[in-house]
């Protein structure tokens, strides 16, 4: 905390790691003596930058941006880029650290990193996000490459922020490197599925930690928060596995439709008119219309998917979620859940799959991206797919295979980060003090 004041986010990362990892280093004591984890909470590298654009009236305009290259053990630096103005230092740690530990679990070989601007994509024309891409490009290209880090999407940043992103590396570097950031559109690199697969991923995970129980997806009742990337494609595969999913929300608050969302309507207005959610209830005027967003958890449901921002089910949203009858929390969001609702959700025996487990299936895909740039070659829709489910479903037992190993049966918090921890230790321990 001296080390790294005013880092509020990061310490709460952190702090989740290092409970669930005790038992391990009781077991390692090489662990320690290799200072793992004094290693493994310093970034090796991290970057902050001006990014100077011009807006529409033709004014000058500054922001910072952010690439933290947190681990390196498993492969280039992997981890999204978030454009929201409440991009800190401090936020982008917490994610690239999370980021180490997930990208391990999926079993493919990329490292943790993350990066960002605390830029507002809300109300920007076209052009003035093209040149703010641009101009952040300008400074992060000397950073990135397909063999050293690799960027991808993240909260404020699709499909076509990546396109502009890759155009102006492209330019400045001369050099066709489609493996540089994933997420790409189709018709330049990007993989089939990569858009659906962090939503599609978060259900998978769903439905194995309910299979364990005898239980599935099918004829529950569910609430999915945000109505972005993550969440859009959480709702569509509940949807297609028999749920009824009720509510979804944006910032400015959250939509409770009983007959079930209309997913067509959702995409409409988000993915094409870039519309708030208040606008579901013009189209649907038996739909409710709420402000506060974080009240969305005060509707009664069996699984809730949160699909947001971190931090959004406090103790209070845990509270109502529990006497409301959830019988399964899965993390489509980083973070979503603050540490007392994590320990409410254990402690009543509700199924709770972590941020690192259950959204791993975007990054996993992004991995995915990368193969083909690298062999110059596109999988079917099929085959993508059917390799997240394979990859969800591996993280969901070897997650589930530490826990028990560890001492926390049936604990996903420990066990992900366990079974996410043990291959990078053991990998930073074969290479040196590095
Ligand atoms: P998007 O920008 O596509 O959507 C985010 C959604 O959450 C929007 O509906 C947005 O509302 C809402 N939201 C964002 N910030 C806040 C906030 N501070 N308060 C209330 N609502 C908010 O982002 P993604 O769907 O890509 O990401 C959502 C979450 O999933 C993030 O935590 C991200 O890190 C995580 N994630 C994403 C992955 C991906 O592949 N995209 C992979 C793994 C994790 P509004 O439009 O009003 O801001």
């Amino acid at each position: 905390i001296k080390r790294n004041p005013n880092e509020e986010e990061f310490h709460q990362a952190v702090y989740e790691i290092l409970f669930s990892l005790a038992p391990v280093f009781d077991q390692h004591p090489e662990f320690i003596k290799a200072g793992i984890l004094e290693r493994l909470v310093e970034p090796e590298r991290m970057v902050s930058f001006r990014v100077p654009w011009v807006d529409d009236q033709g004014k000058v305009r500054v922001n910072r941006g952010y690439r933290v290259q947190f681990n390196s053990a498993n492969g280039p630096y992997k981890g999204g880029l978030r454009f929201h103005p409440t991009v800190n230092a401090s936020i982008i740690k917490f994610l690239g650290f999370e980021q180490i530990f997930k990208n391990s679990l999926t079993g493919l070989p990329i490292g943790g990193g993350k990066g960002g601007a605390d830029f507002d994509p809300k109300g920007k024309s076209d052009m003035e996000m093209m040149r703010f891409c641009q101009s952040f490009m300008t400074e992060l290209y000397r950073f990135i490459g397909p063999d050293t880090d690799v960027p991808a999407g993240d909260i404020g940043v699709g499909a076509a922020e990546i396109g502009y992103m890759f155009g102006q590396y492209k330019r400045i570097r001369n050099a066709n490197e489609a493996g540089v950031l994933t997420g790409k559109g189709l018709d330049y690199g990007g993989s089939l599925i990569r858009k659906e697969a962090t939503g599609y991923g978060a259900v998978y995970f769903a439905e194995e930690m309910l299979k364990a129980t005898g239980d599935s997806m099918e004829g529950k009742r569910v609430i999915v928060s945000g109505s972005g990337n993550v969440s859009i494609y959480a709702i569509e595969k509940a949807q297609q596995l028999g749920a009824h999913v009720v509510a979804c929300s944006d910032s400015s608050g959250y939509i409770y439709d009983p007959n079930g969302i209309n997913l067509d309507t959702v995409k409409q207005l988000k993915e094409v008119d870039r519309k708030r959610i208040s606008d579901y209830t013009l189209v649907h005027p038996e739909a409710e219309f709420h402000v506060n967003f974080t009240d969305i958890w005060s509707i009664p449901c069996e699984v809730a998917i949160p699909s947001a921002t971190q931090n959004e089910i406090d103790a209070k949203a845990a509270k109502q979620l529990i006497a409301g009858g959830v019988k399964a929390v899965v993390e489509g969001a980083n973070m979503p859940s603050s540490l007392e609702a994590i320990d409410l959700f254990l402690d009543n025996n509700v199924l709770f799959g972590p941020a690192k487990a259950a959204n791993a299936g975007g990054v996993a895909v992004s991995a995915l991206e990368m193969a083909q740039n690298s062999m110059r070659f596109a999988w079917t829709a099929e085959e993508v797919d059917a390799r997240l489910l394979q990859i969800m479903k591996n993280i969901y037992s070897e997650s589930m295979k530490a826990a028990e190993n560890y001492g926390s049966p049936g604990n996903l918090v420990v066990g992900s980060n366990i079974a996410g921890f043990l291959k990078v230790a053991r990998i930073m321990l074969a290479q040196g003090v590095i």
